[in-house]
């Protein structure tokens, strides 16, 4: 079987992050229904990600699978492939989980599901909080992160961290909380570069993890999207010329950059393309030439949340903001393997 090597990044707080995760979200259908019945696959996908070498699990409790990642390390435990420690699990609190015994409440609840004594690292999924009906509860997240910062003192948690902060909120953050956050996870792709932020992770030692890293190249619903295409003539050119794939291309521009990236796939060969990226260096004269694509353009826009306080994107002028969707609203944990 071919295996691959991912190396670690460190986090302030001695604790160490692979630098390539696999990320565990299987999105919402055309009708912004959970894509449930890809959950047997996402099983499957799991094993063979750690029997290749994967160690590194993004999930959430708003994927609702939290009880089949954890069923699939544990069975990976169990038989010996990996132990408990080999592996890195990020799980997050949800909108509805905003106070902060609510929040720490999740984390346990998040521990049940996945059947683990202790979680790697817990972030808050989003700055704003919503309640099941879609209403604003206006909760600040600084209230929230308390709760976070409990549960790592009580060891329920290794690492804590926000995602999906804007540089203003993770300022506001840093000047309030009692444990700097270790990460902030938000999509990094290469037309969305954020310079800006990431360099300002950096200066405070907070590791910025990458989501949708493929952002507009492998989704077809975003086909108005600015450039580059995967078929893009430079970017084929310049993947030719490393024997690599276009999407392994980024994956290394990103790991070049410092960033974590958890791309998904449920694609036995895509699972191993995207994490076989640690065998070879994007010059830099090539990687300027990748930096050019930048122009700040955001695959997924959550317009819908808009309106709500702590909104930590620019606004779009649009009166048609629409409703938050049901199932970002309502939802039974777990899939197939449900433990409530
Ligand atoms: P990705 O950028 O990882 O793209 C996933 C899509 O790309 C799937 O359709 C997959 O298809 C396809 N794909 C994967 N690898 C390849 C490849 N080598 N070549 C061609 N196509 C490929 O998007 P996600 O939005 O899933 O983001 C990754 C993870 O980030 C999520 O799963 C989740 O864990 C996390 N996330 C976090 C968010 C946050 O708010 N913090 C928001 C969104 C995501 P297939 O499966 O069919 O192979």
């Amino acid at each position: 079987m071919d295996k691959v090597t991912i190396p670690n990044f460190h986090l302030y707080n001695g604790n160490e992050i692979p630098a390539l995760g696999f990320g565990t979200w299987l999105g919402l259908d055309e009708r912004l229904e959970f894509k449930v019945w890809d959950a047997p696959k996402l099983i499957d996908a799991m094993m063979y990600a750690i029997d290749i070498g994967y160690r590194h699990f993004d999930t959430a409790h708003l994927y609702r699978m939290e009880p089949e990642v954890g069923f699939v390390i544990n069975k990976k435990i169990r038989e010996g492939v990996v132990q408990r420690d080999d592996i890195f699990v990020t799980t997050k609190v949800w909108q509805h989980n905003h106070r902060t015994d609510d929040a720490y409440a999740s984390v346990k609840a998040s521990l049940g599901r996945l059947g683990l004594d202790y979680i790697d690292l817990v972030l808050i999924h989003w700055p704003i909080s919503i309640d099941t009906s879609g209403m604003d509860e206006r909760i600040d997240y600084l209230e929230t992160y308390r709760g976070l910062e409990n549960a790592l003192k009580n060891g329920l948690v290794k690492s804590i961290g926000v995602s999906n902060f804007n540089l203003r909120q993770l300022e506001r953050l840093l000047a309030h909380c009692e444990i700097k956050p270790a990460v902030n996870q938000i999509q990094v792709t290469i037309n969305l570069l954020e310079k800006e932020l990431v360099s300002f992770c950096k200066s405070q030692d907070i590791q910025v993890v990458s989501y949708s890293s493929f952002g507009s190249l492998t989704r077809s619903y975003a086909i108005d999207a600015p450039p580059p295409k995967s078929d893009d003539p430079c970017l084929d050119e310049l993947a030719r010329k490393y024997n690599k794939t276009v999407t392994q291309l980024v994956l290394r521009f990103l790991y070049q950059r410092g960033i974590v990236t958890i791309p998904k796939s449920l694609t036995p060969n895509r699972i191993l393309e995207n994490a076989s990226i640690f065998d070879f260096d994007i010059e830099s004269s090539d990687v300027a030439i990748l930096e050019k694509f930048d122009c700040g353009y955001r695959s997924d826009v959550p317009i819908f949340w808009q309106k709500y306080a702590n909104y930590p994107f620019e606004k779009q002028e649009t009166e048609f903001l629409g409703d938050v969707p049901e199932s970002l609203l309502v939802w039974k944990n777990g899939a197939n393997l449900d433990v409530d």
